[in-house]
This record gives structure tokens, sequence and C-alpha cells, in this order.
């Protein structure tokens, strides 16, 4: 019950995945290392799926940044090969504040038109906090609002950060929010904006999102401002697990790295970024160059991203193996999880204990 459960929560199941198996029997997935942590928490999925024998050929591809006609590019070889396989797990992508290249985590979302972010996020039995019963799930706009990169400087001392809010995506992402609901078992959709402020953007938004409620009579949609929910979500956790919450782009970054706090931090919230045939999973986190090279990584949100994508996959008896193995090791006491949980392994000490429950 306990793996049907969890089934759900870090489940994706709509777009559906249409990548080929190799001549071996075995899908080929690339894998974005990243920056920071990424190599360590990447070797540990590695590691782990060798051990659970998950039929997967890894193929590593480069990221680095490429500038063409002006734009941040990713090499050509990387999008065809992820455009080829359908999928790809991303370890996180360090990016310069304030100047520099573009965000490489927009400039895939973009590449790929992943424009829904699906961010689970569980409380971990055996491992206490605040609250033991947050089970949220949250749906991001991907593709636009404040992160459409469309700033300028209008006089010296003044700048323009645009927010772009279009129908078409805010639908898109609305309708992909009522499918997950409808697809795990939800009967509840929260629409979280601030259209009391932000009218016209966060208005048409939600209106976009009530048109969308209406083709789903058998979902209740329900709406709430964005400080509100915040405000809710950390006093009590518990109504939300009703609900599918979908919202604009950048309240679902903050929001979501908020309802990671409750579980005991960003060390543990997977998530999938979903395309119409391409999907990248990755975690939450990002790149943790306070800790990088350190062996002290927890890679558990990695990990359960890849469970995500082992169940978009269609590879779900290899899913609950993982995430079981996981799971269990986090509440195996604090010698066997990392640092940021307060325990006292290191990355290589938690993923023998994680092979060891296979
Ligand atoms: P961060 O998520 O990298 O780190 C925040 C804190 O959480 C740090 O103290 C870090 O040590 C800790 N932490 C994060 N993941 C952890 C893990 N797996 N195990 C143990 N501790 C972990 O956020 P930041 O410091 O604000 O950003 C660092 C860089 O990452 C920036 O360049 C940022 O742009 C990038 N970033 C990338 C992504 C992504 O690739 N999707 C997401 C967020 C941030």
């Amino acid at each position: 019950r306990a793996a049907a459960v969890a089934r759900r929560s870090y489940a994706t199941k709509v777009a559906s995945f249409t990548g080929q198996k190799n001549d071996k029997g075995h899908y080929t997935v690339p894998i974005i290392e990243g920056d920071g942590i990424g190599p360590e928490i990447s070797e540990a999925v590695k590691e782990i799926y060798r051990a659970a024998k998950v039929p997967i050929d890894w193929l590593p591809v480069d990221v680095t940044p490429r500038l063409i006609n002006g734009k941040t590019s990713i090499p050509s070889e990387t999008i065809e090969a992820i455009n080829k396989h359908k999928i790809a797990l991303k370890g996180p992508l360090a990016t310069p504040v304030g100047k520099g290249h573009v965000s490489l985590n927009l400039t895939l979302r973009r590449t790929f038109n992943l424009f829904a972010n699906v961010r689970p996020c569980k409380s971990i039995k055996g491992y206490k906090t605040p609250y033991d019963n947050v089970d949220t799930v949250l749906i991001r706009e991907n593709t636009e609002g404040e992160y459409s990169g469309i700033e300028h400087t209008v006089v010296p001392g003044v700048v323009q950060s645009i927010k772009l809010i279009t129908r078409g995506a805010s639908e898109r992402v609305c309708r992909y929010a009522f499918e997950h609901a409808r697809n795990t078992g939800k009967s509840k959709v929260l629409v979280v904006h601030k259209a009391t402020v932000m009218k016209l953007g966060d208005g048409l938004f939600l209106e976009a999102a009530l048109a969308v409620a209406k083709d789903y009579p058998d979902i209740s949609v329900h709406t709430e401002l964005i400080d509100n929910t915040c405000l809710k979500m950390v006093t009590d956790p518990s109504p939300y697990q009703e609900y599918v919450m979908v919202m604009p782009n950048l309240y679902g970054d903050i929001m979501s790295d908020l309802c990671s706090g409750l579980i005991g931090g960003l060390g543990l919230t997977p998530s999938g970024n979903m395309g119409v045939e391409t999907s990248i999973f990755e975690a939450v986190h990002g790149s943790a160059p306070d800790i990088a090279g350190k062996g002290v990584a927890n890679p558990t949100a990695l990990l359960l991203s890849s469970v995500m994508m082992l169940q978009h996959m269609g590879l779900s008896s290899h899913a609950d193996k993982i995430e079981n193995a996981v799971l269990t090791t986090l509440a195996s006491g604090p010698e066997n999880i990392t640092r940021d949980l307060r325990g006292s392994a290191s990355t290589k000490h938690f993923t023998e204990q994680v092979i060891s429950r296979l």
C-alpha cells in the first residue's frame, strides 16, 4: 500500500512516453550530470541503477553553453539526443548571478518546450519533522511569467523586468493539472495566484484555469492568493493533500522550496519537467557549491526524480523497488542519512545502504 500511495505522489502520468528500446532491450537515457554536487549525486544514481539491474543505458550529454546568433544555446548533439530518446535525467546547473549566459535550465525548458513542472513533496516516514503529513503536488508553469527573460534598462537606475502571461501557456499548464488530478485520483485543483494585484497577468492565468475547469466536471476547482497559501501551508499542510496545485512560474518555484522545507529540505524533493513529447527529470535543488566535492551531498532528490522518470517510462516495478529502498534507508537512523538531514553518512555510505535494501 505504501508503494501505491507513493506511486500516486510521484506519478507524472499525463504526457505519454514514446521512447524506443535499443537492440539490447534497454532504454537509452541521456544524463546531464551538472555542476557542483551534480557529478557526485549522478554517480550515486548510476551505482544504484546498476545494482538494481534497471534496463537503462546512460548517455552522458554536454550542455556547455554556446552563443548562437546572440542567443544562449546548448550543443546540437545534445538537443538531438534528448529529442531522439524523448527523456533525460539532469543534475543541477549553476547560473551566474546578474550577468553572463542565460540560465541553462531556462534554455532547456524552452528548447524542449517543457511546459509543466511537476513537483511532488511528501513527508518521509521515519524522518521526524514538525509535520509528518505533508503530501503536496504542485504544478508550476514552466515557460513564461517572470522567467521570460525580457528585461531592459529604461534609463540608468530604472529597469523593467516583464512578467509575460499568455492564455495559451496558462491553459496548457492548467489542463495538465486537471489531467494529473484525474489520473492520480485527486478530486480538487487549487489555482494559486495574485490577481488582486496583477489583475491582467494573473487575472488571465486565473481566467484560463476557470475556463479549462469547465471541461472537468468531475474535478472541483478552487482558488487562493499565493500569500494566503504560504501562510496556511506552514500553519497546517494537511488540507493541501487533497489538491493538485497549479500556479504561475515564480510562485511555483518559491512555493515548492517552502514545501521542501516542511519535509526536511531540498535534498529530498524531486521534479519532472514535462513537455508534449520530451521530459526532463531533475531535483528541485541547485548545485550546492558550499558542499560540492566533499562527498556529503544527499542524492535522494535526484533518485526520487529518477523514480518519477521510471514511472513515466512505464518501468513501475523498478521505480517501486528503488523508491522503497531509498525511503527505508531514510528511515533507518542518523548514521545512514546525510548531514543536511542531521545525519552523519557520506554520499557513498548512503548509496551503499540503499543498494543493501534493493
Ligand atoms: P542550492 O539548492 O544549490 O543550495 C541551497 C542549500 O541547500 C545549500 O546549503 C546546499 O548545500 C543545500 N543543498 C541543496 N541540495 C542539497 C543536497 N542534494 N544535499 C545536501 N544539501 C543540499 O541553491 P543555491 O545555493 O541558491 O544555488 C546554487 C546554484 O544552483 C546557483 O547557481 C543556482 O542558479 C543553481 N540552481 C540550479 C537549479 C537547477 O539546476 N534546476 C535549481 C536551483 C538553483
